[in-house]
């Protein structure tokens, strides 16, 4: 019996966002509007997209020692994810530093602090978290050396989920635990490492050829693309999953709400497609509102969608 359905691994970050009528030049100020800070981090986003939707959710994360840090764990507290894993200190909290244009063109500068210092170390220090809990699922914005670890101390029966973002080439035995490994085009090309021709489902045998045991290609307001590996007694299967039609308002931290969902369902029982599926639900809920986890809908909201 697993204490969690979900442990997220990653980062944690206060989005500090100012609107300006155009950027400073180098040696120049300039005004810009009242201060508005957001929880995110692609880690954060994730566990209180699963918590939101009623996943047992853990948090395996660090923050500094500071204000941001105490409102990160305060949010995660009030969405219903289990802190018990967030490392508090070592270095400031994650920024990132957001100018936002009259076009809505956005300018970021991130400053990974606290997200850079989660280390191996932490990771097996946190190996009763790993234990008990059903599906682990992460992201690049923590180090790569941290990613590898979770794969080296993964219990047998627990399953891995990563979405690669921000996007690097990944050693070989990081995509092989990948269950699946989670991307949009973007980061399709970076880990297939070429151009990726054709259409998605091409780029989806190509990522096959490089590893993991599934991928899942995310495809905006098209839906996506779910590829299941061969194994001795199955052949590999390509399956579309369709999106659903929403009046998209912000797209920010789609991706990230999509991952959740799928993990979570993943660890309830139920297959790739299915999880996708209703992934898409989540994903297509999200972008109906602005902000990122602001945007996360509970699952009665994603019934009724
Ligand atoms: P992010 O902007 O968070 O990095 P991403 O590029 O990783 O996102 P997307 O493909 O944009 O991921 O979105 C994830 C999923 O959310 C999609 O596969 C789709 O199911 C759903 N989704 C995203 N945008 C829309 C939309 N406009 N309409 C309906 N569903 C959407």
């Amino acid at each position: 019996m697993y204490d969690y359905d979900l442990l997220v691994v990653g980062s944690a970050n206060a989005d500090l966002v100012i609107g300006v009528e155009r950027r400073p030049a180098a040696g120049e100020t300039v005004l810009g509007s009242d201060l508005v800070v957001h929880p995110g981090g692609k880690g954060a986003n994730q566990a209180v997209a699963a918590a939101r939707l009623s996943a047992r959710t853990a948090l395996l994360a660090r923050v500094g020692d500071d204000a941001y840090g105490r409102l990160l764990l305060d949010t995660q507290r009030e969405a219903g994810v289990d802190n018990a894993g967030v490392l508090v200190g070592g270095a400031p909290t994650g920024i990132a530093l957001i100018t936002v244009d009259p076009s809505g063109d956005n300018s970021i500068v991130v400053s990974p602090g606290a997200n850079g210092r989660l280390t191996p170390q932490d990771v097996r220090d946190a190996a009763g978290l790993l234990r008990a809990s059903r599906v682990v699922s992460t992201q690049l914005e923590i180090p790569l050396e941290t990613v590898v670890e979770i794969v080296r101390n993964l219990p047998s029966g627990t399953r891995f989920v990563l979405n690669p973002s921000p996007p690097m080439p990944l050693p070989a035995e990081v995509l092989a635990a990948c269950d699946p490994l989670i991307v949009n085009e973007h980061e399709a090309r970076v880990i297939a490492g070429c151009e990726l021709e054709g259409s998605p489902e091409d780029w989806a045998t190509a990522l096959l050829a490089c590893g993991p045991r599934s991928v899942v290609v995310t495809l905006g307001e098209r839906g996506a693309l779910v590829a299941t590996g061969a194994s001795d007694d199955a052949p590999g299967v390509l399956t579309r999953v369709p999106s659903v039609k929403v009046d998209a308002v912000d797209t920010t931290g789609a991706g990230d709400a999509f991952t959740a969902a799928l993990a979570w369902r993943l660890g309830t029982g139920a297959t790739l497609p299915e999880a996708a599926a209703y992934a898409a639900r989540v994903g297509a809920a999200a972008v109906t509102r602005p902000g990122a986890q602001e945007s996360y809908p509970t699952a009665e909201e994603v019934a009724a969608l």
